[in-house]
């Protein structure tokens, strides 16, 4: 087997103007190591506030801040150790600061654990005061957000129960992992070049895809057979989760399971409602997406194992690294000018690490540093992917920076509810902005198919997911038994409701429910679909509206975590409660198709 790494460059090969700027976090190692002695001296001085906390909210509020203190330095070693691994994850000087910055993460967290109990066990008056003190000002938020989940928490003793069997109650998702990662075993199969290669998952995500019918055939037969050999042991798996999770809301006092899992993030009940709702008012397009596939791929019947294969041929873009910034500088213009300095900030001072090289971590993050600036890891390949990943981390980097640099650390912090949706809404203005700039019908055309089948697999699969979870719980939570037959017929007419009467439901998708990782969580997968239906309601205001419109996106990005999720994108401008947003969402996907119709009938 060649080994692609032998042409990698060595990391000192990379000219400096494409890495990140470590010493922005930390000029020295020394400097590190001070850092790190000090705040290893910290430990005591927090816990001298034990069982002191109520005694004035002078005191509480030098904890608190004592508190940030310790985590925004921790934070900055932490992420000094982190990122240096990453440049090269071989190398073990910095695994080891990793595993010291680590150990001190851990012993300060557990040297601070008495605080958030001991502030919920102050008297509701005294919180209240506490509340509208002048030295808390910065954590009325905070207060708040404790406040409201005070009614769920349980006496000291039935909480020291809970935590005590937290170990024991993670089974089934271990379970899951180790099944599904470590003993799974897949069958061979042959590619399109004859070549013999063991089926996995990994493998599965690109052999689907593929223009051979036999192959992908193959691979979704080979895929889902294993998953069907073990079909009860992973209904008994997930039984486990769904049990744990009813437990711990029934004990918590909650109503459902479901309130329990977005009380999180504050989440009202019938945001997640009015998801599935809008969603089963509009499957026509994704039935008229199915047919149009069908024709566009010759096919006298489409099968569940076509739909991930692409209406356009594989076009290779080739954009190199500077022509990938000014698409991305073109693409977010529609943010507005101070948006387009803070991004240019961040693409000329050393926010970003580009290029791949030897031993460096895979894949791509935004990793905000609190005091310093966001840095982001690349692994710029010239793909046309390779630009809308840089959109989507920049998205990442500028919320944190706008955050970082408007809140207090205490409120800086944004939720997962809003991430994806900074990161999200540049994606598709980059999109948007091809589209309108591509002249070329073959790279058109693979822009339609990669639109589609984003929110395809974005919007409309993860909220077939939602439903199917929503719909196990309340047949558990009545007490019916989820039996593999029981989740399987669940899945079969979930999809034939989703694809519609077109596409033959293959009988080997029933068990597809047994491979998604996140039914071994707790409520998960419907963020997916909010966020992405919050981006494209952003993203249709910064190309249709005035300069108010940038500016409340501004200030979304400034708010960090200073409200809930749903308020601080209501003051941007996009209601989660209601359903526009996702019928905004499947009308663009509706006039795609019309554009997808064009293209195909033209060529
Ligand atoms: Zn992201």
């Amino acid at each position: 087997m060649p080994e692609p790494s032998t042409t990698l460059p060595s990391r000192d090969q990379i000219k400096p103007e494409y890495k990140w700027k470590m010493e922005d976090i930390y000029a020295t190692e020394d400097l590190w190591q001070a850092d790190f002695d000090t705040l290893k001296g910290y430990l005591p001085r927090i816990m001298e506030y034990r069982e002191t906390l109520s005694q004035s909210a002078a005191r509480l509020a030098d904890c608190l801040k004592l508190r940030d203190e310790i985590s925004i330095m921790a934070g900055k070693l932490f992420a000094y150790a982190r990122l240096h691994r990453d440049e090269n994850t071989a190398n073990a000087k910095y695994q080891s600061l990793v595993g010291k910055a680590e150990g001190l993460l851990a012993d300060l967290g557990a040297a601070s654990s008495f605080i958030e109990p001991e502030i919920l066990a102050l008297p509701d008056a005294t919180l209240a005061q506490f509340r509208n003190n002048e030295h808390l000002a910065d954590y009325t938020f905070y207060f708040d957000n404790l406040a409201r989940q005070k009614q769920h928490v349980l006496s000291p003793a039935e909480e020291e129960i809970l935590a005590r069997a937290a170990e024991a109650t993670q089974a089934a998702e271990n379970i899951f992992n180790m099944l599904a990662h470590a003993d799974m075993t897949f069958p061979d199969i042959t590619d399109e070049n004859g070549k013999t290669l063991t089926l996995s998952e990994g493998r599965y995500r690109s052999l689907i895809m593929s223009p051979d019918r036999r192959v992908r055939k193959d691979a979704f037969l080979g895929l889902f057979g294993a998953y069907n050999a073990l079909r009860n042991s992973f209904a008994a798996i997930l039984t486990g989760n769904v049990k744990k999770n009813i437990f711990y809301g029934r004990t918590r006092r909650f109503t459902s399971t479901l309130e329990s899992a977005l009380s999180d993030g504050n989440i009202p009940v019938n945001v997640y409602n009015n998801l599935l709702t809008t969603v089963n008012n509009n499957l026509e397009p994704l039935h008229r997406y199915v047919a149009l596939k069908k024709k566009a791929l010759k096919l006298d019947n489409i099968h569940m194992y076509d739909l991930y294969t692409p209406v356009a041929p594989n076009t290779k873009f080739n954009i190199p690294y500077p022509d990938g910034l000014q698409l991305v500088r073109d693409g977010l213009a529609p943010l507005g000018p101070e948006y387009a300095a803070v991004l240019n900030k961040g693409l000329t001072s050393g926010w970003i690490d580009v290029y791949e090289n030897k031993g460096k971590q895979t894949g791509a993050y935004s990793w905000g540093v609190y005091d310093v600036h966001p840095f982001v890891l690349l692994n710029y390949n010239k793909r046309l992917e390779d630009v809308s990943t840089l959109a989507h981390e920049m998205g990442h980097a500028i919320h944190s920076y706008y955050s970082q640099a408007s809140q207090p650390y205490a409120t800086a912090e944004y939720t997962i509810f809003t991430a994806e949706v900074a990161s999200t809404t540049n994606e598709i203005l980059l999109n948007n902005h091809l589209l309108k700039t591509t002249a070329d019908k073959l790279k058109k055309l693979y822009l339609v198919n990669q639109y589609l089948e984003m929110v395809r697999t974005t919007v409309y699969r993860q909220t077939l997911f939602a439903e199917f979870e929503k719909s196990i719980y309340e047949k558990a939570e009545e007490g019916e038994t989820l039996t593999a037959d029981l989740l399987d017929e669940m899945w079969h007419a979930l999809n034939a409701k989703y694809y519609g009467s077109e596409i033959v439901i293959d009988p080997e998708i029933n068990t597809e429910w047994a491979r998604i990782p996140h039914f071994y969580w707790n409520f998960y997968v419907y963020q997916y679909v909010t966020g992405y239906a919050a981006a494209t309601t952003l993203a249709e205001k910064m190309l249709t509206e005035d300069a108010a419109a940038q500016q409340r996106y501004i200030n979304f990005l400034k708010s960090g975590g200073a409200d809930y999720p749903i308020t601080i994108l209501k003051n941007a401008g996009v209601d989660m409660s209601t359903p526009q947003p996702v019928e905004l969402t499947l009308n663009k996907f509706s006039s795609m198709l019309d554009e997808l119709e064009n293209l195909l009938s033209n060529s």
